[in-house]
């Protein structure tokens, strides 16, 4: 990237309008859980660049409905979430509108790593490292789900570029330090994200860092 590119996409992300209900940084490998009501904006900032957010939802008071990845690519005749991605549920309903993001397409296909998968991948000495599946059940844990709830999730600022034939990689990142994501809630939400702990790939940098969510409306 060149200079004035990455200037440009180190600026500043906009106002948010209405009360700040929550502003809180999620530590490097954290879980973060919490509701998210609707009309409210949830904003994800990748505070050091080149961090995956694994992120899930589901309506709250009723988690059989939850987040569709394939209802979603389905809808929108595309596989990347954009500016202007309608993020759908198993029923077909919105759950919440990506309204703004400072980077060009974020990932729904690559999943969330798991100790199972990072054995079979990296090898067995990686089996005690923590990951995400393990991060996404003690934040669905807290709202009385479990594993049967892990269903195909985000990986905000995550690169996995599909090549022609169908071909996807997990590559370098196409984050920066200080860019964002912003999520118009269209139902009252469950939002749980693992900031995800991999060291294996470089979805993180190989350095897993903080980032930071503000809750706004
Ligand atoms: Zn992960």
């Amino acid at each position: 990237m060149t200079p004035s590119e990455s200037a440009a996409h180190t600026a500043a992300p906009p106002a948010l309008h209405g009360a700040i209900a929550l502003d809180q940084v999620i530590a490097a490998r954290a879980p973060w859980d919490h509701v998210v009501r609707r009309g409210q904006t949830l904003r994800i900032i990748d505070l050091e660049g080149n961090q995956a957010v694994d992120f899930l939802m589901y309506k709250l008071g009723d988690d059989a409905e939850r987040y569709s990845a394939q209802d979603t690519m389905a809808a929108q005749g595309n596989i990347f979430l954009r500016a202007g991605t309608v993020l759908l549920s198993n029923e077909g309903n919105p759950m919440a509108r990506v309204v703004g993001t400072a980077i060009p397409r974020h990932d729904t296909i690559g999943g969330a790593c798991s100790c199972e998968s990072n054995t079979l991948r990296y090898g067995f000495h990686t089996k005690s490292q923590h990951a995400c599946v393990e991060n996404f059940l003690i934040g669905a844990g807290h709202h009385g789900m479990g594993k049967r709830d892990i269903v195909s999730n985000i990986n905000w600022f995550m690169n996995v570029p599909v090549e022609a034939d169908g071909t996807l990689g997990i590559v370098d990142g196409i984050s920066a330090p200080g860019l964002y994501v912003d999520l118009h809630a269209q139902m009252d939400l469950v939002a749980v994200i693992s900031n995800c702990p991999q060291i294996n790939n470089p979805c993180n940098g190989f350095n897993p860092t903080p980032v930071r969510v503000v809750i706004a409306g």
